[in-house]
């Protein structure tokens, strides 16, 4: 059983996280989307928000799983056994961090790889910062995110 972890925060999920399942699903039996609660204060949504967004989103695709998690992500993977964690890069800009991140990681646990996967050209200027800044200026994000996420935004900053 290969199973591959993609962590985010996921505040909401978007098309770009969409297409990064979708790749991750071909090369792996089960992937695990995993909601990190270490930085729930910066969230627009709460951890509760973000697993009803993503169960609605990606909840009924095969050999997908939802689930959060604290603390280290390589304990957690460990824990999960999950022999990949999966990251998105859709830019240079993206490279530094994850890097460092991917190197700390392999440190900290040999027995975890990190695969990155680029998705689709016109997913990279995508980006849940984004998203929720055109949504509060009352911009329409529905071509850019799931439904129940396009909903979720109209409901949060009406009013
Ligand atoms: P984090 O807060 O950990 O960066 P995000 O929820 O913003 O979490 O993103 C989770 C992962 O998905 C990261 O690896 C990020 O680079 C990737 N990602 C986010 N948006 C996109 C996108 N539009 N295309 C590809 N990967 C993306």
């Amino acid at each position: 059983m290969r199973r591959a972890i993609y962590p985010g925060s996921f505040d909401p999920i978007t098309n770009g996280h969409l297409d990064v399942i979708e790749r991750a699903r071909k090369l792996f039996d089960e992937v695990i989307v995993a909601v990190a609660h270490n930085d729930e204060k910066e969230a627009l949504f709460s951890l509760e928000e973000r697993l009803q967004l993503l169960k609605d989103s990606v909840g009924k695709i095969d050999k997908v799983r939802i689930a959060q998690f604290d603390g280290l992500l390589v304990e957690f993977a460990v824990a999960q056994k999950a022999s990949a964690v999966i990251r998105g890069l859709r830019a240079v800009s993206d490279f530094e961090f994850e890097f460092q991140m991917a190197l700390m990681n392999r440190k900290l646990e040999t027995g975890v790889e990190t695969i990155f996967l680029m998705p689709k050209e016109e997913y990279t200027y995508l980006s849940s910062r984004i998203i929720k800044e055109i949504a509060r200026l009352g911009g329409d994000v529905s071509s850019f995110v799931p439904p129940a996420v396009s909903k979720a935004l109209v409901r949060k900053f009406a009013g």
